[in-house]
C-alpha cells in the first residue's frame, strides 16, 4: 500500500537524542513526526512507549521519504561521522530540490562545509545544526544553532522555534550563519563548557584542600553561589553533584568516582581551530589538557611521590569564609575570561569563513536550554548591543567592573594555590592571559630580537615606519629591509 506523505518533519536515528527530539517535535501543535532508525527495534519501543506522540514509523528509507510531505524536511540524530555520511547519502538518493536534510549531530564544522558543497548542487538544502542540552534539553527544548542557507531557514526556522528553549520570551534559536556556522559556533559552546566545568571543579578542590569542608558542605556553598552572579547550570548540578552519597559505601559519591576525566572531542576541536586561527583560548585549552592529564594514570602513579611544597597549607577557621569569597571571585573573573576567549574564537573563525555571525543573538541563544546557560550571558547579549564593534568582551564596561573588583582575589587565589601545590591551570591561565591583554608591553619585543639573530626575521620598531634587520654577524648595524617570509 502506497504511503501517505503526511508528516511535515522527519527524524533519523532514534537513539536517546533522535527519541527525545522526536518527541519535542511531535509534542508542538501541528506537527506530524515521521521516524525512521536503521535498526527498527529502537523504532519499535519509540512508537510503543509514546503512541501518545502519533509517530509515522517506517522501517526503509523509502518509506521514511514518502511519509513525508513535500517539500520534505528530516532532522539526523546519528552518530557523527561515518553514520552522518551514510544516512545523508540515503536521503539525497531520494529527496528533491527544495527539500531539507538537517544534520543535528555533532559534527565537525569543516564536515559540514564539505557535506553543503557536496550536497547543494543537487537542490537539497543542507543544514548542519548545532543542538545543545544533552537528552533533557531534547526534550524539554534545546539551544539550537543552526546553519545553512537563508532559504532553508525560512521554512526551518518556525519548527526550530517551535521546540527550543525560551528565555524570557525569545526561542533559543537563530541563524548562525550559513554552511558550518552551527556547527563551529557549537563546537565553541563546547570548550567554553569545558573550561566552565574546570573552573568549578578547581574552585571545588581548593575550597575541599584549603578548608577541610566536606562535600556536602561544598555543595552548601556551591547553592548559595547559584544564587548570585555565578547562577548557571553547571554551578547547580555541581551542588547537586557534590551531595550526593554513594548508596553502596556511604562515602560522597564524588569520592568513590574514578578522577579520570573523559572527552568525545568537541574541546579538542576548539583548541585546535584556536591554534589555526591564532586565537589564544588558553583557558579552554587548558581545561582540555587538564582532562588528559587527569587520564594519565601510568605518568600519576609514577609522579606521585614527587616532592610539593614542603609545609602544609591549610586556612585558618576564621579565614575561611574570606578564602572561599576569594575563590567566589576568582570563578568568576576566571569565567569571564574564558567566554571572552571563546567569543574571540567566534569571531575569528566568522572572519575567516565569511560568515555574519551576531555576537548578542549567539549569548541568547544560550541563555536557556544549553549546558553554559547561565545569568551572566544577559550581561554578554548587552555588552554586545551596547558595542557590536566591542574588540574584546572582558573590555566592555560591565565585564571591566566585575574583574576590577575580584583581581585582587583571584590573584591571591592562584598565589595560594601556587604555594600550596594545587594544580589550577584554568584559574592561574585565565590570569596570566588578563594580566598579558592589559600589559602596555610585553616581553614579545625581545622574542622578535631573537627571531631576527637567529632567522633574520626582521622587527619593526617603536619610533618609526618600517621593516629592519640588524646584522647579528657582521658590525651589529641596522639595516632597512623588506619583511621576512617566514
Ligand atoms: P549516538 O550514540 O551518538 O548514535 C547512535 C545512533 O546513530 C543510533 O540511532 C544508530 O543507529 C545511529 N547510527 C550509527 N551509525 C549509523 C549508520 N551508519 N547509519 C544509520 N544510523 C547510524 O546517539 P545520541 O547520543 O542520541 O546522539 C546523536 C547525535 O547527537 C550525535 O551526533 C551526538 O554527538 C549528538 N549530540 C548528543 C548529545 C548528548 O547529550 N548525547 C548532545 C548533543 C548532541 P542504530 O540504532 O541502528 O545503531
Amino acid at each position: 500500500m502506497p504511503v501517505t506523505p503526511s508528516a511535515n518533519i522527519g527524524v533519523v536515528g532514534l537513539a536517546v537524542m533522535g527519541s527525545n527530539l522526536a518527541r519535542n517535535l511531535a509534542s508542538r501543535e501541528g506537527n506530524t513526526v515521521a521516524v525512521f532508525n536503521r535498526s527498527p527495534v529502537r523504532t519499535h519501543t519509540l512508537t510503543t512507549e509514546h503512541p501518545e506522540a502519533g509517530f509515522v514509523a517506517s522501517e526503509t528509507y523509502d518509506d521514511f521519504v514518502a511519509s513525508l510531505a513535500k517539500p520534505r524536511t528530516a532532522i539526523i540524530m546519528v552518530q557523527a561521522g561515518k553514520g552522518t555520511d551514510a544516512v545523508i547519502s540515503e536521503l539525497v538518493a531520494r529527496f528533491e530540490p527544495g527539500d531539507i536534510i538537517v544534520d543535528g549531530g555533532n559534527a565537525n564544522f569543516h564536515d559540514t562545509i564539505r557535506r553543503e558543497s557536496e550536497i547543494s548542487p543537487t537542490g537539497v538544502h543542507f543544514v548542519g545544526t548545532g543542538i545543545s542540552g544533552g537528552e533533557e534539553g531534547a526534550l524539554n527544548g534545546p539551544s539550537i544553532m543552526p546553519g545553512g542557507s537563508v532559504e532553508s531557514y525560512q521554512t526551518l526556522g518556525p519548527i526550530l522555534a517551535s521546540i527550543a528553549a525560551v528565555a524570557e520570551g525569545e526561542p533559543c534559536v537563530t541563524h548562525v550563519g550559513t554552511d558550518g556556522a552551527g556547527h563551529f559556533v557549537k563546537m565553541v559552546h563546547n570548550g567554553i563548557e569545558y573550561a566552565d566545568m574546570q573552573l568549578i571543579a578547581e574552585a571545588y578542590d581548593l575550597i575541599r584542600q584549603g578548608t577541610g569542608k566536606s562535600p556536602a558542605e561544598i555543595a552548601d556553598i556551591f547553592a548559595e553561589w547559584n544564587t548570585g552572579e555565578l547562577e548557571s547550570y553547571l554551578i547547580e548540578i555541581t551542588a547537586e553533584v557534590l551531595r550526593q552519597t554513594d548508596a553502596a559505601t556511604g562515602q560522597p559519591l564524588v569520592d568513590v568516582i574514578l578522577d579520570e576525566a573523559g572527552a568525545k572531542g568537541t574541546g579538542a576541536w576548539t583548541v585546535q581551530n584556536a591554534l589555526e586561527l591564532g586565537v589564544p583560548t588558553s583557558g579552554i585549552a587548558e581545561a582540555v589538557f587538564a582532562r588528559s592529564l587527569s587520564s594519565k594514570r601510568a605518568q600519576r602513579e609514577a609522579a606521585v611521590d614527587l616532592p610539593g611544597p614542603s609545609t602544609e597549607w591549610k586556612v585558618a577557621d576564621a579565614d575561611a569564609a574570606a578564602f572561599i569569597e576569594d575563590v567566589r571571585r576568582a570563578l568568576y573573573a576566571s569565567k569571564i575570561i574564558a567566554y571572552s576567549q571563546g567569543f574571540d574564537e567566534i569571531v575569528a573563525g566568522a572572519e575567516q569563513f565569511g560568515w555574519d555571525v551576531k555576537k548578542g543573538d549567539i549569548a541568547k541563544i544560550w541563555r536557556a536550554g544549553c549546558i553554559i546557560r547561565a545569568r551572566f550571558l544577559n550581561r554578554i547579549a548587552d555588552a554586545y548591543a551596547d558595542d557590536s564593534a566591542l574588540v574584546a568582551l572582558v573590555t566592555a564596561p560591565y565585564f571591566r567592573d566585575a574583574v576590577a573588583g575580584a583581581q585582587e582575589s583571584w590573584r591571591r587565589v592562584v598565589a595560594i594555590a601556587a604555594q600550596a601545590g594545587i594544580p589550577t591551570p584554568a584559574f592561574s591561565s585565565s590570569l596570566a592571559y588578563y594580566d598579558g591583554l592589559r600589559a602596555p608591553r610585553l616581553p614579545a619585543a625581545l622574542i622578535q630580537g631573537q627571531r631576527d639573530f637567529f632567522g633574520a626575521h626582521t622587527y619593526k620598531r617603536v619610533d618609526k615606519p618600517g621593516v629592519f634587520h640588524t646584522l647579528w654577524s657582521g658590525d651589529h648595524s641596522e639595516i632597512e629591509t623588506t619583511p621576512s617570509s617566514h
